[in-house]
């Protein structure tokens, strides 16, 4: 009996170095500079590129949070990444133009699709304004946002997307107050609309004509480019375009050429040959007599989420001083071979501007483990055979028999079942049998790292043992693009990266859904289904992050099970403080109050309903008066409250 305990015990934690973790969590190769392992086994953020002495630790960050009260999921923004981004696209435009003696200038836009939120338009505003970086906009209610944040008249406002009268209005009225706003042409007939109300309006508009690309994209976004894709002019009608406006003497207005193949563009080929394309379509028209000035490559500067530097969907094969190289110099080799001007560059970058800056911070708060609970295997007198049968299995199981053993378990599992299902085995006796059958998995599990040779069938025993992970979290609210398309988002404890991970572990969050799960991590190859993390201790809490949440995932959260947005913070650097941060601004998450209400109720009547109802129990006897008091208290202190788990 001894020498089975001892197998049972977990094998020794070897050596963990913080190198170990950085090859699990791949946190430098993700993280762009502004993510690292601090040698404390914590997080560390260096959110300034050009500041790498500033150094904030996320777990003193939590704890100050932990400290004032704020509650978990949150989200954790650092406006100097933003900053940084915001620059670093800016600068490597302006030096690869001075290196390539280039004769345009850049002049980027914010695609306002990729992150709406006020905070995170105004702060990249701000540090693009002396590099005169604009705003894209693809809806009206975007426009409306952008004519009043975008307030450099020397920075361009993008107008894509579907155009109604209204849009093209108020495009022209920002046209009357001095705004570089261009209204590109993604369908024909918005051009005859166009031409109407700029007579009617009399303002001489700023046009762009979006193309339709043969050059496909690559990753999930390829449809946006070739013949189908949803945007943009065909050739032909391009031409028909410029026949139109010069019989409305309207030549002078076409000053901008514009196509966009698709987000996150995984392979820097498609970036190359955007650029023959375009180049040629350009350069023509330009010799046909069209005063082209700009050419908008639009947005698909990829984000490397996993760290593979390739070319899966979640990954991207180039830098940023590639991608920026390949544009300068595509275009000027070409325009020089055509004799033709070097244009201005708009690019729109959304992803790679605000991917980093935000991150979702949440506790595991459970565990949900297949072989977690223990039924005592005590003989009793006259036991079925297979019960005897798997005990003395478990009793001769030894180095040398591991595969067998795996083999005979799992066929008196089966036939237990069986059993069980004949009605010959009792309820007692199958719980007898899933007891040792899991304590042998793990018993075989715990030799495995010792093997030279692991037996195929004996690989899938770890997945089998591994645990479900509780995270207080919604994916439907703040991952959203793990649970639609797959998407992989780096996830990392945030402290004990000094420690080894013992347990292999998927994430289940807390809504009522099978679908609301992350099974899609970083892994050694390809994507992998479960991530390493460690052991809960109790009494301690045990902090995740869901890293570069900050493009799409910030907006895109729905109101499944009605627990709408997280709590907030907005970190900046200091270098002055003795943590180099601190919490510039708390913005409070979604009340239960605040979701019920987007869905059409009223709190106030809800709590006189449920009052009501306490009433007349107490007049009935059946609750105390003081109760009741209480009782009503408590449902109106719920209204207020956080809708995430406490
Ligand atoms: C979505 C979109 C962008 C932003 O793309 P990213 O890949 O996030 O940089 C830019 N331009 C257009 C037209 C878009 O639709």
């Amino acid at each position: 009996m001894n020498k089975t305990d001892n197998k049972l015990k977990q094998a020794p934690s070897t050596a963990w170095s913080i190198e170990d973790a950085e090859n699990v969590y791949r946190v430098k190769r993700w993280g762009n500079g502004y993510f690292d392992i601090g040698d404390n086994g914590n997080i560390q953020v260096i959110p300034r590129y050009d500041q790498p002495g500033v150094k904030i630790d996320m777990r003193e960050v939590i704890d100050e949070m932990v400290d004032s009260g704020i509650e978990f999921p949150a989200v954790i923004r650092f406006h100097d990444i933003l900053r940084s981004q915001v620059e670093l696209l800016n600068k490597t435009f302006r030096d690869t133009i001075e290196e390539a003696q280039y004769q345009g200038k850049y002049l980027g836009v914010f695609p306002v699709k990729v992150n709406q939120m006020r905070e995170v338009i105004e702060e990249i505003v701000d540090a693009g304004s002396r590099f005169n970086y604009g705003l894209e906009a693809g809806s009206k209610p975007e426009l409306i946002a952008a004519l009043a944040y975008n307030t450099n008249q020397d920075s361009l406002t993008i107008l894509n997307g579907y155009k109604d009268e209204e849009y093209i209005r108020l495009a022209l009225l920002g046209l009357k107050i001095n705004r570089k706003i261009v209204i590109v042409i993604e369908k024909f007939s918005e051009l005859k609309k166009l031409i109407a109300l700029a007579k009617q309006l009399d303002v001489q508009p700023f046009i762009g004509l979006r193309v339709k690309m043969m050059v496909k994209g690559r990753g999930k976004w390829e449809s946006s480019s070739g013949e189908r894709a949803k945007f943009g002019l065909s050739i032909a009608e391009i031409l028909n375009a410029v026949k139109l406006l010069e019989q409305e003497h309207l030549t002078d207005a076409i000053k901008l050429l514009h196509f966009h193949i698709g987000s996150q563009l995984t392979d820097i080929r498609a970036i190359k040959e955007a650029v023959q394309e375009a180049s040629f379509v350009y350069s023509q028209l330009v010799k046909q007599g069209v005063p082209l000035e700009y050419i908008d490559v639009g947005g698909g500067l990829a984000v490397d989420y996993d760290g593979s530097q390739s070319t899966n969907d979640s990954s991207c094969n180039y830098s940023l001083a590639e991608y920026v190289a390949d544009i300068v110099y595509g275009f000027k080799q070409n325009c020089d071979l055509a004799s033709v001007p070097h244009p201005h560059i708009v690019s729109e970058s959304g992803r790679a501007m605000t991917a980093h800056h935000s991150c979702v911070v949440t506790k595991v708060i459970g565990e949900i483990h297949p072989s977690g609970t223990q039924f005592s295997t005590r003989k009793v007198t006259g036991e079925h055979f297979i019960v005897t049968n798997m005990r003395e299995l478990e009793q001769n199981f030894d180095e040398t028999n591991f595969q067998e053993t795996y083999n005979d378990s799992v066929q008196l599992k089966e036939q237990a079942l069986n059993a069980f299902k004949l009605g010959i085995f009792t309820l007692e006796e199958l719980a007898k049998v899933e007891t040792i059958y899991w304590r042998l998995l793990n018993a075989i599990a715990g030799h495995l790292e010792e093997l030279t040779f692991i037996p195929e069938e004996l690989k899938e025993i770890p997945e089998m043992l591994s645990s479900q992970y509780l995270a207080n979290f919604s994916v439907f609210q703040s991952a959203a693009d793990s649970w639609a398309i797959d998407q992989v988002l780096p996830i990392v404890p945030i402290s004990r990266l000094n420690e080894k991970p013992q347990k292999l572990c998927s994430l289940v969050d807390i809504t009522c859904d099978s679908d609301g799960k992350i099974d899609k991590f970083i892994g050694e190859e390809a994507v992998a289904s479960h991530i390493p993390l460690h052991q809960l201790r109790s009494g301690e809490d045990y902090f995740i992050g869901v890293f570069l949440t900050g493009a799409y995932q910030d907006v895109m959260g729905d109101m499944h099970n009605l627990f709408g947005r997280l709590n907030e913070v907005h970190v900046v650097s200091y270098d002055d403080d003795p943590k180099d941060f601190y919490v510039e601004e708390v913005v409070k998450g979604s009340s239960v109050e605040n979701v019920l209400s987007t869905m059409q109720y009223t709190p106030a009547m809800m709590a006189q309903m449920v009052k009501k109802e306490i009433d007349q129990q107490i007049q009935r006897g059946l609750i105390k008066p003081r109760e009741g008091v209480q009782l009503i208290d408590f449902y109106e202190d719920c209204l207020l409250s956080y809708t995430y788990l406490k």
